[in-house]
């Protein structure tokens, strides 16, 4: 490619509007231009990475086996009714009717599509396993799109979708997905994890994310110091191998004006966040249906823990998903917000104490009277709770659940996600083959997902310095996934015999199927040094007339200061 024709659409200025790093370093080296909200363009160089990544994806989706089909964005909303997703799926799915006023849906994902084209196509159990993917258009509509294409309502995704005739030929092709991922992100050289995450409410039998660890991640993950465990935070069981001692102090009630919250406590009274307990009144699950279910619940924490809802909404007597009870129902219970007791027993409120709060003792809770706590409350003697529950997100330090080390948290940014689903879509859709016995036998499956468009991102978060983006070193040289592998630059030359021995270079490397880009544009060098930096170009040779009176031509890689004066043939050979 010849940087004269094509539009490399680098900005001087950092867009106001990027709030990460990478989404600020894919507008200014010209990767994508925001068209609006979550909606972006994919310009020549950004398309030239999506590509280079797609490539690998799908070499090893091919690898085991899977067969790429492509199914439409839009769908018909009668698959979805079918499913029961028409309704049980949120403002994310965007609905719209054609002129015929029926309803469609633009797809956020196509387990629904996918189970109708198995469902007419498979037919015997000799099928079997199947599995089908695409690289495709995804629309969500985020509550908040942001982090550019990091989090977008339009993006791509390569999507997979396995059929079996049983849950063991399901875990053998699950086992393939997650070896092919771990595959796509080593050859993409991502420092990532795979980490084991919650199957939600779908209820399937096992699920792992792929995570690129970054500090601007969204996710937690909590990893042993000593054994490979990997979990998210939001899964990650937090064990509590102390246990209670015996009472010390007397329950007493000290004054803490205008001070709701464990830390303005602590401070006050002087004295340890973990000495303190936070109680959060959530909505409970009755219902006319269930009316043995408490109304609302009081979940009883270590001022320094924080709440896991995934975990606390999965108890019997929790509403899920996870509702905040009002000020007005604290009101009407009786309850001073800010200042709530551990002591619920004549309230009737359910009391759930997580595994560590209830291990505490003579510690400081809310005393139900406005702008005052209690000092030297104990279990069992002040106060009951009606069960002890692991409702915390683990934190740094605490023990790993396999009992081999402690945990520690980092920041991940979800890439990819591989889930069992078992028979969900299967049995709602009436997908089946006729079995072995004769007899139809409902399909297990299974659904993987690669966020293509994130990959890019992630690895610029990864990957960049204060000059620009860097491509990560991948083992194999082919699988670099900058929009250039090398650019050829010649310096202004007055018989411009340097021009010439550049586009020389330019078409030999490009003869042996080197990914390159001559900068022939009419710039200066320093602008056009700036703009390669800035893509990230991992080498760039530099052809000028001094060095080509000694037959040389100057070699630097990205990232790198050092430079090399090297012959052609050496340049030929490298390359
Ligand atoms: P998240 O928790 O980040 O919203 P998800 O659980 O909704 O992700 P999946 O439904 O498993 O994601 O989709 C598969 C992959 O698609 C994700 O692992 C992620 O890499 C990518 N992805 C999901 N949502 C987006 C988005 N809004 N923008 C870009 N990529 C996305
Ligand atoms: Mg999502």
């Amino acid at each position: 490619m010849k940087a004269s024709q094509f539009t490399l659409a680098t900005l001087r200025q950092t867009p106001s509007d990027a709030d990460i790093i990478s989404a600020q370093l894919m507008l200014k080296a010209g990767l994508i231009r925001k068209l609006a909200s979550g909606l972006y363009v994919w310009m020549p160089t950004g398309l030239r990475v999506l590509r280079q990544v797609e490539k690998i994806v799908r070499e090893e989706m091919e690898r085991i086996n899977a067969q790429e089909l492509l199914m439409p964005v839009t769908q018909p909303a009668e698959v979805w009714q079918e499913s029961g997703r028409w309704e049980d799926y949120g403002a994310e799915l965007l609905r719209f009717k054609d002129r015929h006023q029926r309803d469609f849906v633009l797809g956020p994902t196509h387990e629904e599509v996918i189970t109708d084209i198995a469902r007419g196509e498979l037919k015997s159990y000799k099928q079997l396993p199947a599995t089908y993917y695409q690289i495709q258009t995804k629309f969500r509509d985020e509550i908040r799109p942001r982090f550019g294409v990091m989090r977008a309502r339009e993006f791509t995704m390569k999507d997979a979708y396995s059929f079996h005739i049983d849950k063991e030929s399901l875990a053998k092709t699950y086992a393939d997905f997650y070896e092919a991922y771990s595959r796509i992100f080593s050859r993409l050289g991502l420092n990532f994890r795979a980490v084991q995450a919650d199957t939600g409410s779908i209820g399937g039998f096992a699920s792992h994310e792929f995570h690129v660890l970054a500090d601007s991640g969204e996710d937690d993950i909590a990893f042993s110091s000593q054994s490979d465990y990997s979990a998210n935070v939001e899964l990650a069981e937090a064990i509590c191998t102390d246990v209670r001692k015996a009472p010390t102090a007397e329950r007493t009630d000290v004054d803490t004006p205008n001070m709701p919250t464990c830390e303005e406590v602590a401070t006050h009274l002087g004295i340890d966040l973990k000495q303190t307990v936070k109680t959060l009144i959530v909505k409970g699950s009755y219902s006319d249906d269930n009316p043995d279910m408490p109304k609302l619940v009081a979940l009883v924490l270590r001022g320094d823990h924080t709440l896991n809802e995934l975990k606390a909404e999965k108890l019997p007597q929790i509403k899920a998903p996870l509702e905040m009870a009002t000020e007005d129902e604290i009101k009407e219970a009786g309850l001073i917000k800010g200042y709530i007791s551990v002591d619920l027993a004549s309230y009737g409120i359910f009391v759930v104490a997580d595994r560590t709060a209830a291990v505490m003792s003579d510690f400081v809770s809310g005393a139900n009277i406005p702008h005052k706590h209690t000092t030297g409350m104990n279990w069992d003697k002040d106060a009951k709770f009606d069960v002890v529950a692991d409702i915390r997100n683990v934190v740094d330090g605490d023990p790993s659940p396999d009992g081999q080390g402690v945990l520690q948290i980092k920041r991940g940014i979800e890439v990819g996600h591989i889930f069992q689903l078992g028979d969900k879509y299967s049995k709602a859709m009436n997908c089946t083959v006729l079995g072995k016995e004769g007899k139809p036998v409902t399909l297990m499956m299974g659904c993987y997902g690669i966020g293509v468009s994130r990959i890019i991102a992630a690895a610029l978060e990864q990957n960049h310095d204060d000059k620009g983006i860097l491509w990560a070193d991948t083992p194999n040289p082919n699988d670099n996934i900058a929009p250039f592998f090398v650019a050829v630059v010649p310096m202004k030359s007055k018989d411009g015999q340097a021009e010439s021995k550049a586009e020389e270079l330019y078409q030999l490397l490009k003869n042996k199927g080197v990914n390159v880009l001559l900068d022939d544009r009419d710039e200066r060098a320093g602008v056009k040094f700036a703009d390669l930096e800035l893509i990230g170009i991992p080498h760039r040779i530099v052809v000028s007339e001094r060095n080509l009176a000694e037959g040389k031509y100057e070699y630097a890689k990205r990232g790198n200061d050092d430079k090399q004066m090297l012959s052609l043939d050496e340049i030929l050979a490298k390359f």
